[in-house]
């Protein structure tokens, strides 16, 4: 059996070595190292696969949070509400731009941010809200853009892990996820659901005027060359990795239909279990392309197993194993542990399985086999 690995990136490498390597040789042979054509070429690929209309590549997903957030004149001092239970880098640029972080509590099923929580937390100082689409789900964005209008706050999805799924409303229509609020970021990290080889990242949005603005903050805020009209940033997506994207992005949702279909197959062998909560899709399939397959493990049993798994071969990882209200950085005395019961309970019981888009049967049978042999 091949190495269990949580992402399994030479595999996949291996069968798109000769497409990925001739486009990153075009690159060497034409040395536009920066700014290339093949930047240019990854944008429009990209704005034509989500449906979106401007696509701006950037350095990486943080950049690309930051710079969205920049983009739309957030002031210090304007609270901006995201979820407790997420990648650091969510919450890090809230502070960095010394905007105040509001950290809200998430759903229990499907672990995304609550709305009744958002609705909560709303004061006359709220400007925006930033929902992750957590672990792959597409998050509750017809309430969410719902509320924001209501209280007239942006909304900038943090779209970093679930890039390719698709959005379902209520009436049955369906649009990618970054391309439904004001403002998104991805990020381009090797092991995210659309990796590159380094970093990289981009920020989407239909609004001209804001794609114009942001065009200017990730080049020194340059409009005109050496014009310097606003504060910006040196934040650029570099060519060779634009190339590894255009070799990859008409892979994407083939990519996701192996995880997709890798985490039906591990449903398939945990279902019914009492200690066992496999994750839950809401809307269709397509709303939910597992960048993580995590599972709630219950009864106390999470680290024992982990340990058991890790002593087997089998790479386990806890994502995230403390909240973001708890950790150090972001500790603040407004907050109130009885206001995150299920990011608190999460911390506790969640575990990520392997998860990449080169899963075998056999791979996949090892692993639930060891997790259930082991749990009562
Ligand atoms: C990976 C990730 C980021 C940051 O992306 P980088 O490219 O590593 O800077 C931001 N938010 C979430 C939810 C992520 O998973």
């Amino acid at each position: 059996m091949r190495k269990l690995q949580m992402v399994d990136l030479k595999s996949q490498y291996d069968k798109i070595k000769d497409t990925v390597n001739n486009s990153i040789q075009e690159v060497l042979d034409n040395t536009a190292y920066i700014n290339g054509p093949q930047v240019h070429e990854f944008q429009k690929n990209l704005e034509e696969y989500l449906d979106v209309k401007h696509v701006i590549p950037c350095a990486n997903g943080t950049d690309a949070l930051q710079i969205a957030m920049m983009g739309l004149g957030l002031k210090p001092g304007d609270e901006v509400i995201t979820a407790d239970f997420t990648f650091a880098a969510t919450v890090e640029v809230i502070a960095l731009l010394q905007l105040t972080p509001v950290l809200v509590d998430v759903e229990p099923d499907t672990f995304n941010i609550s709305i009744e929580a958002i609705r909560n937390a709303i004061t006359p100082r709220t400007k925006a809200i930033v929902p992750v689409h957590l672990f792959g789900q597409a998050a509750n964005m017809e309430a969410i853009m719902a509320i924001a209008k209501e209280h007239n706050l942006y909304v900038i999805e943090d779209n970093a892990q679930a890039i390719g799924a698709n959005y379902k409303y209520a009436d049955g229509s369906k649009k990618k996820v970054g391309a439904i609020s004001d403002v998104a970021s991805t990020s381009f990290f090797p092991s995210k659901n659309l990796g590159c080889y380094g970093d990289g990242g981009a920020i989407f949005t239909n609004n001209d005027e804001l794609a114009h603005v942001i065009r200017g903050i990730v080049n020194h805020g340059m409009y005109e060359r050496y014009h310097h009209d606003v504060v910006g940033v040196n934040s650029r997506l570099d060519s060779v990795q634009a190339a590894v994207l255009n070799a990859k992005l008409p892979l994407l949702d083939s990519y996701n239909e192996a995880r997709q279909a890798a985490a039906e197959k591990y449903n398939a062998a945990f279902a019914g279990h009492a200690n066992i909560v496999t994750p839950v899709t809401k809307g269709d399939k397509d709303s939910h392309v597992f960048h993580q397959y995590t599972l709630r493990i219950l009864n106390g049993q999470r680290d024992a197993l982990m340990k058991h798994l890790q002593e087997r071969g089998i790479p386990c990882a806890i994502y995230y194993p403390i909240p973001l209200h708890r950790q150090k950085a972001y500790l603040d005395e407004r907050y109130n542990e009885a206001d995150f019961t299920v990011t608190n309970q999460l911390v506790d019981e969640v575990m990520s399985l392997p998860m990449h888009t080169e899963l075998n049967d056999e791979q996949i049978k090892f692993i639930t086999d060891t997790v259930l042999e082991f749990l009562t």
